[in-house]
């Protein structure tokens, strides 16, 4: 992953605010990229500031080692470093147009882990309606197999040993301008832009995030 040492840079993201429209609407890919996105790198920084041994770790290792640090410290890195990692991770796996359905190695291995692609979606859709609060539901790699989980707040699945293949944000600000309290109108229209190719990559190139 790209600017993965201190100090962190928000990058622009890879296609325009208004790319996923009417998917996603324009106006909240900008403030949940400029903003919530820029105050968690914000704040990593901040912390990592006084802390110069920390500053040569990648964000995963920040992520990894985090309850090694001072009690002082070790939420805010946990809770920033994931914030980093989890928004990079959910933008980056959007793409619009999208090829709607997985393709690929990770075809085959959906369909041995969910039966198929329909079921799947309705597992995937349940997991992520489930989140309590504020957290994101994934797909990973546990090991040969695919499994869905979910995460609260800024927690993340690389700190149990997961590899993430696909995430959905589902805090309120990832759809509350466009969808009001409707999270499950959310997550139908997600399922639209979800770039395969990307989630191909992370499934077949596993080393990319351990
Ligand atoms: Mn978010």
């Amino acid at each position: 992953m790209e600017n993965n040492y201190y100090p962190f840079i928000n990058l622009p993201l890879p296609y325009n605010y208004d790319a996923m429209e009417p998917f996603i609407d324009t106006q909240t890919m900008q403030l949940h990229h400029d903003r919530h996105l820029r105050t968690y790198i914000d704040n990593l920084n901040n912390v990592l500031e006084n802390h110069p041994k920390l500053q040569t770790l990648s964000l995963e290792t920040l992520i990894k080692n985090s309850y090694k640090y001072p009690c002082s410290i070790q939420n805010s890195i946990r809770n920033n470093a994931g914030g980093v990692y989890n928004h990079r991770f959910f933008f980056d796996i959007l793409a619009n147009p999208s090829s709607e359905f997985p393709y690929g190695k990770l075809r085959t291995a959906i369909y041995d882990a969910f039966e198929n692609y329909p079921r799947f979606k309705e597992l995937f859709k349940q997991a992520a309606l489930s989140v309590f609060g504020s957290g994101y539901a994934w797909l990973v790699k546990d090991n040969t197999t695919l499994r869905i989980i979910t995460t609260t707040n800024q927690n993340t699945p690389i700190a149990s040993g997961y590899i993430p293949i696909l995430v959905i944000d589902v805090w309120e600000h990832a759809y509350y301008l466009k969808h009001y309290n409707k999270r499950a109108d959310y997550i139908d229209n997600w399922f639209h832009i979800i770039n395969w190719e990307k989630a191909e990559q992370n499934f077949t190139n596993v080393h990319t995030y351990l």
